[in-house]
C-alpha cells in the first residue's frame, strides 16, 4: 500500500471499531489492524451490558455513570437491533447495603444521566414477582433497568460502518514492528506488509503495554491491572425475562441474567492475572459464582450445571485499589513530541463508552488532524 493514513489503530475491539468508524466518518483516511478478527477478544467475553454502572457509584465515579447513563440512552437508539432492554433485581438483604443506601443509589441512576427513555426504579414484592424462585427470607426487592447488547455484534456493526465510509480493514494481521519518524509511522505486519500513517493509535485492550514497549518499543508512561472476569452458564434458572444483581458479603455483587433464550449468564468474578493471553475460568471462579447463586436461589445448582464458560481480561488503569475499586473509566496517553510523529494511547474503558470514548479521540487529536471537533455525528447516525 503505498498511501499515508491519517490514522492507523491498532487492535479491533470496541473501542479501536468505535474510532475507525467516528474518524471515516469524517473524512479521514484510517486504517484498522486487528490481529485476529474484529471483536474476538474482551469485546466479546464481557457481561454484555451497556449500563450506568450502579456500583460505581459507591467508588463516587459520578462522571463515569454519568456519561455512561448518557450512552447507555444514544446507544439504546442507534443500535436498537442489538439491543434490550432488561430489568434487574437487587434482592434486600438487612445485613449488607441498608434500604437508604439502595434506594439513593437509584435515584441518583434515574436522575445522573438526564431524561431517559428506560424505566425508572421502583421497589417491588419478591414473593409476587418471583414466587417459588427466591428463598423465603428475600421479600423485598429494587428493580432497575439497564440494557443487554449482543457486544460483538457491535464492534462489528461499528467496522462495517467504518469500511462503508472508506476504512481500510486488515484482519488476522499483527502489527510486530514500527518506526517512528518525524511525520510518519511506519508500521511492519506479520506478513511483512508495510503501511505508513501520520497519527498511530494504540487500542490494544489488554495487550497495550506490550504492544508499547515490545513491537513500538516505546515508554509506557501508565500502568495497567489485568483483572480476570470470568462467567459461567447454566440453562434457565427461571423463566422471567428479568435478570438479577446480587450482593455478596464481600461487597462484590453478581449478575444472573437471561441468555439465548434457553440460558442463564452468571457473571462475574475479579481476578488478577499477569499475561493477557488465553484467559480460563478456574474452579475458585466457579465455586464463587455457584456459590453466590445458592445463597439466594431455591434451586441449588452444583459444577454439573454448568454448560459452558468464558473468561475476559480487563485492562485496568493501575490505581492501587483492591480489584473491584479500580475505576473502569478510560484515560487517553497522547504521545506527541514534536520531533515524532504522535502516537495516542488508549487505556481502560467500558463497551457502554465506547461511541465517547472515540469523539473524544478526535478531540485529542484535533491540532494534528484537519477536522472541526464540533462535527460530532455517531450519536444521531444507526449502526
Ligand atoms: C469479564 C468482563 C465483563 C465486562 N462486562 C462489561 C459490560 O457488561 N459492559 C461494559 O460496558 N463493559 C464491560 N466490560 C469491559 C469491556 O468489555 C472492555 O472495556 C472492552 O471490551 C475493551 O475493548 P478494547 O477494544 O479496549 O479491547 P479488546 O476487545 O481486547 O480489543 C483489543 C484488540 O487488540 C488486538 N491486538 C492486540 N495487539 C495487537 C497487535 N499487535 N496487532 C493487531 N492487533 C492487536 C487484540 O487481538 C484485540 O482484539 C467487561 C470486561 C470484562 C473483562
Amino acid at each position: 500500500m503505498n498511501e499515508t493514513f491519517d490514522i492507523l489503530v491498532i487492535g479491533g475491539g470496541i473501542n479501536g471499531a468505535g474510532i475507525v468508524r467516528d474518524a471515516s466518518g469524517r473524512n479521514l483516511k484510517v486504517c484498522l489492524v486487528e490481529k485476529n478478527t474484529v471483536g474476538s477478544a474482551t469485546s466479546s467475553w464481557s457481561t454484555k451490558l451497556i449500563h450506568g454502572g450502579l456500583r460505581y457509584l459507591e467508588n463516587y465515579e459520578f462522571r463515569l455513570v454519568r456519561e455512561s447513563l448518557k450512552e447507555r440512552e444514544v446507544i439504546k437508539k442507534i443500535a436498537s437491533d442489538i439491543t434490550t432492554p432488561i430489568p434487574f433485581i437487587i434482592p434486600y438483604q438487612k445485613s449488607l447495603r441498608p434500604k437508604w443506601l439502595i434506594k439513593l443509589g437509584l435515584f441518583l441512576y434515574d436522575n445522573l444521566g438526564g431524561k431517559m427513555t428506560i424505566p425508572k426504579s421502583s421497589t417491588i414484592n419478591i414473593k409476587n414477582e418471583f414466587p417459588n424462585i427466591l428463598k423465603d427470607q428475600y421479600k423485598t426487592g429494587f428493580q432497575y433497568y439497564d440494557l443487554q447488547i449482543d457486544d460483538k455484534k457491535l464492534v462489528e456493526l461499528n467496522v462495517k460502518d467504518a469500511e462503508k465510509k472508506g476504512a481500510t480493514i486488515i484482519e488476522n494481521r499483527e502489527v510486530i514492528r514500527a518506526n517512528r519518524n518525524k511525520n510518519v509511522w511506519d508500521i511492519i505486519l506479520d506478513d511483512n506488509t508495510l503501511l505508513k500513517t501520520k497519527i498511530l493509535i494504540n487500542a490494544a485492550g489488554p495487550w497495550i503495554n506490550d504492544t508499547l514497549t515490545k513491537v513500538l518499543k516505546q515508554n509506557s508512561k501508565k500502568s495497567i491491572r489485568l483483572v480476570k472476569g470470568s462467567h459461567i452458564i447454566t440453562k434457565s434458572l427461571y423463566r422471567q425475562k428479568k435478570a438479577f444483581t446480587l450482593q455478596n458479603e464481600d461487597s462484590r455483587i453478581i449478575f444472573v441474567i437471561p441468555y439465548k433464550d434457553e440460558y442463564s449468564l452468571i457473571g462475574t468474578t475479579e481476578t488478577e492475572v499477569f499475561s493477557p493471553e488465553n484467559p480460563k475460568i478456574d474452579n475458585s471462579e466457579i465455586d464463587y459464582l455457584i456459590n453466590s447463586v445458592n445463597k439466594y436461589f431455591i434451586k441449588q445448582i452444583s459444577g454439573d450445571d454448568v454448560v459452558s464458560s468464558y473468561s475476559g481480561i480487563r485492562p485496568l488503569i493501575e490505581d492501587f485499589k483492591e480489584a473491584s475499586k479500580v475505576t473502569r473509566d478510560y484515560v487517553f496517553d497522547l504521545n506527541e513530541d514534536n520531533s515524532q510523529a504522535p502516537l495516542l494511547n488508549i487505556y481502560g474503558g467500558k463497551l457502554t463508552t465506547y461511541r465517547k470514548l472515540a469523539e473524544n479521540v478526535i478531540l485529542t487529536l484535533k491540532n494534528h488532524i484537519d477536522v472541526d471537533s464540533n462535527d460530532s455525528w455517531t450519536a444521531d447516525h444507526k449502526l
